[in-house]
């Protein structure tokens, strides 16, 4: 097993050479073995930018992102510890949580959803990070009423300006927030977001300062739950540490770079 103090810690690129930003993806992780040294050098990476931002690495949830990655690989993360996965699409989430039930996996959905899709979400998931109108609040909480279960949520807010990313603008959050309470069915934890695709670290860091308002916001408002904030991937997830992350939603850099591409879950730019 790797040793975390060994890993060489993250430095800045030179100014010119590599991006700010890129896709850190690991070497694809089969074996136990494998997921372990991943997760061993991802949760290093963590508390060092953790320490770096004199936060306490205890506060920063690793959410290990799994989609696309075959069941048959995602036993093998299991034995290796990862009890919580985030899935993109509500489909291939419910097959897994069904195939993998014996597990006991934690599973999040990250990924947009339709309302006509609450009922499955309300069937399987154990936590909805990107809620983001009312129509898809109400149909969720008729579900879990029905159903008889509570949801964690976050709300996806669109904090990078993006046409191309889904969320709410900054400016509704607000009155979002407060008119949430009705579906009680919904536990808000806090928001998420997906910054800016793009090697300029200074518009990541921004995007992740309007999430920080506007979460602190929240909690003076008290409509926030307790406040957290679902920011970085593998990326970025050190600049996210950086502007106060709870928990970052990180794919490759544990599982290997994936087969299909982006513009398959958000709509990229230029696509
Ligand atoms: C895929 C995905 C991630 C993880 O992306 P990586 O680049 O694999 O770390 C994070 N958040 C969401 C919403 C995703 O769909």
């Amino acid at each position: 097993m790797t040793d975390p103090s060994s890993l060489p810690s993250p430095r800045p690129p030179a100014p010119g050479s590599e991006p700010a930003v890129q896709a850190s993806a690991a070497p694809t992780a089969t074996t136990v073995e494998d997921f372990r040294r991943n997760l061993a050098a991802v949760r290093a990476r963590i508390d060092a930018a953790a320490h770096a931002a004199d936060r306490n690495p205890a506060e920063i949830r690793l959410l290990p992102v799994s989609k696309t990655v075959p069941e048959e690989r995602l036993r093998a993360a299991h034995a290796a510890g990862i009890t919580q996965m985030g899935e993109n699409k509500v489909q291939e989430a419910k097959r897994k949580a069904t195939n993998l039930a014996d597990l006991g996996i934690h599973w999040a959905l990250i990924g947009h959803l339709q309302t006509n899709k609450a009922k499955d979400v309300a069937a399987f998931a154990d936590e909805f990070q990107a809620l983001d109108s009312l129509r898809l609040a109400e149909a969720l909480d008729r579900r879990l009423q029905a159903a008889g279960r509570g949801l964690d949520v976050y709300v996806q807010v669109n904090s990078s300006g993006e046409a191309s990313k889904f969320g709410l603008e900054p400016d509704a959050v607000a009155d979002f927030l407060a008119a949430l309470p009705v579906y009680s069915s919904l536990r808000v934890r806090g928001l998420m977001t997906l910054a800016a695709h793009t090697d300029d670290a200074e518009r990541v860091r921004e995007c992740f300062r309007i999430m920080r308002t506007l979460r602190d916001a929240g909690l003076q408002a008290g409509t926030v739950g307790d406040g957290q904030l679902s920011m970085g991937m593998s990326g970025d997830f050190e600049l996210a540490i950086a502007g106060g992350s709870t928990c970052v939603r990180v794919g490759q850099a544990i599982f290997g770079a994936r087969p299909t591409p982006d513009s398959l879950y958000w709509p990229t730019n230029g696509a």
